[in-house]
């Protein structure tokens, strides 16, 4: 079966050429996105991903193409005509189609576009052991906090992991401090067990895995700093970690040549990453999954 996109108002093959030339969002990556879990029919955190979504949108002064309700409906009905259940959904919203010119028209309608894709299990021995991340000078613009669909630097950053053979980059800002990963949300646990965390500002996107799993940790007890930490910090601390909606919960084991702890998983790490699937019905999965 052709997967199915949601195009401006029509249900078309993902194949079919469907978006202008004309669009902003493929001219000048003049638009914004949400990526989205969807657990056996769940849709996961959709109010603060469409909070999110309005939040980028307002900060371009790009009018929403419809209603939260209509989006929710559309996002359900290209999951529906997938058949799908366990899935990722990608929301992209551009400003439109406009004659190519830099300034954007004062007035116009949205794109938008929905496709949906079968979730793979998170990469279980990955989740056990943990990932290599290697550390790069934060090339990005002054708006992280928007979830703008130009996202040149962040690939090239990515692109630059896997050529050393590491799962994800984290971004250094001109003191030294890490922002977050390409697209993930960094962490540490530091020598007395606090987890630490950058704050909230324009050099970091809010993931929304972040949101939830900063509530989790506080409900366990567990003392949340939200300050920048350095890489030599995080090259030393007794845990590390990074999240985002497709990795979930992820211990980082390795920052460039140097082990964290003894190079395994730390415990805080993964009694977060238990009470985040646990939260999100993934555990559940989990439980299938096993021969
Ligand atoms: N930072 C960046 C730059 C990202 O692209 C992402 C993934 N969208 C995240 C953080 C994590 O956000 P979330 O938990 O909402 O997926």
């Amino acid at each position: 079966m052709s997967r199915i996109a949601y195009v401006n108002g029509r249900y078309v093959p993902i194949a079919t050429p469907a978006v202008a030339i004309e669009d902003r969002g493929y001219q000048f990556a003049d638009g914004v996105y949400e990526v989205i879990r969807v657990v056996e029919g769940t849709i996961g955190a959709l109010d603060r991903h469409l909070d999110r979504l309005e939040r980028s949108l307002s900060e371009l002064s790009i009018r929403p193409p419809m209603s939260r309700a209509a989006l929710a409906a559309v996002i359900r009905e290209t999951l529906r005509r997938n058949r799908l259940h366990r899935a990722i959904v990608y929301i992209q919203i551009s400003r439109g189609i406009a004659p190519r010119n830099h300034l954007p028209p004062a007035s116009g309608r949205a794109s938008l576009v929905v496709t949906v894709r079968r979730a793979p299990f998170p990469d279980r021995r990955q989740h056990d052991e943990g990932c290599r991340v290697i550390s790069l000078p934060d090339e990005r613009w002054k708006r992280c906090d928007i979830k703008s669909i130009g996202l040149l630097p962040n690939l090239l950053a990515r692109q630059k992991a896997r050529e050393a053979g590491a799962r994800e980059a984290w971004m250094l800002d001109d003191d030294g401090r890490i922002t977050e990963g390409t697209s993930s949300n960094a962490y540490i646990i530091d020598r007395d067990g606090r987890l630490v965390t950058r704050p909230l500002g324009p050099r970091i996107l809010g993931g929304i895995t972040r949101s939830l799993l900063l509530e989790l940790a506080r409900k366990a007890g567990i003392e949340v700093i939200e300050r920048p930490f350095t890489l030599e910090e995080a090259r030393t601390a007794r845990e590390a970690f990074l999240t985002s909606t497709t990795s979930l919960v992820l211990p980082v084991v390795q920052i460039d040549d140097c082990t964290i702890a003894n190079g395994m998983p730390g415990t805080l790490t993964r009694r977060l990453q238990e009470a985040f699937e646990t939260n999100q019905g993934l555990d559940v999965l989990y439980e299938r999954q096993k021969p």
